[in-house]
């Protein structure tokens, strides 16, 4: 398959049209940002990374019934995935406290849940993606009822799958965040990515942070962080 014009630039990948108008290439950037971009930098080798390791976790999760946008992978960085239209919404599962849940509601990291909780925010850069539930969701016409049902029932699917792959590896699934698209026919699928960008990991036997907080937090040693995940990752494939 060919990559024809660049139709969008995010932070973190780039996204070209291609003959069919059904598939889209993405490919992956080493850029990194946090913080609604005010913290810019660049994480060596990160693009080939997220590239491998959303395509394996989204292959496992297909294998589970999960519909995902992943198609082929065409290169260390670049991937062809169904075409569809974002669902403008970030859904973040947690397992355990951190990040945002523990500064909004101000407990310390780390404490485990008895049911994973989720929450969406309102993907828009100008309003730093604010947080907001079903029925804003609903009145801003981001999506209907039917899709966040469809939404929420596969996240927690996804997680339940994550985790379980994960705790093979050593690796505890802290949190993470989703994005779903719409196919032509309006079926939702999972669609972005599923990386150390976009989840906390911890080692299970040393809590050490092997994801974006070594980035977000000047923890030093990040590019090695991204490449353990990748190691467990790809020595549980066999
Ligand atoms: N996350 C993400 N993109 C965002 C915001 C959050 O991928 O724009 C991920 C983040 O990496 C973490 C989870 O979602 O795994 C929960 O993030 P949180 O709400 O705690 O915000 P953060 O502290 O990461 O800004």
């Amino acid at each position: 398959m060919k990559k024809l014009e660049q139709l969008y630039e995010g932070k973190a990948k780039k996204v070209f049209r291609t003959e069919n108008p059904a598939y889209l290439i993405v490919a992956y950037k080493d850029d990194a940002t946090a913080f609604n971009g005010e913290k810019k930098g660049t994480i060596q080798g990160k693009g080939a990374i997220n590239n491998r390791m959303t395509n394996l976790l989204m292959q496992m999760l297909e294998q589970q019934g999960i519909p995902t946008h992943f198609v082929k992978e065409l290169s260390d960085r670049e991937t062809v995935v169904k075409a569809v239209t974002i669902v403008p919404l970030e859904v973040i599962v947690r397992n355990i406290s951190a990040g945002h849940f523990a500064q909004n509601y101000g407990v310390a990291e780390g404490i485990v849940f008895d049911q994973p909780t989720i929450e969406f925010s309102y993907k828009n850069d100008a309003l730093g993606d604010p947080l907001i539930n079903s029925y804003h969701a609903r009145a801003l016409k981001l999506a209907t009822q039917e899709e966040i049902d469809t939404i929420v029932s596969l996240s927690f699917r996804i997680n339940q799958a994550l985790q379980a792959f994960f705790q093979k590896v050593g690796i505890i699934l802290v949190d993470f965040k989703l994005e779903f698209g719409r196919l032509a026919d309006g079926t939702i699928v999972l669609a972005d990515e599923i990386s150390p960008d976009t989840c906390r990991f911890w080692d299970q036997a040393t809590g050490e942070k092997l994801d974006k907080d070594r980035f977000r937090r000047d923890l030093g040693h990040v590019e090695e962080a991204y490449e353990e995940v990748m190691r467990r990752l790809t020595g549980a494939q066999g």
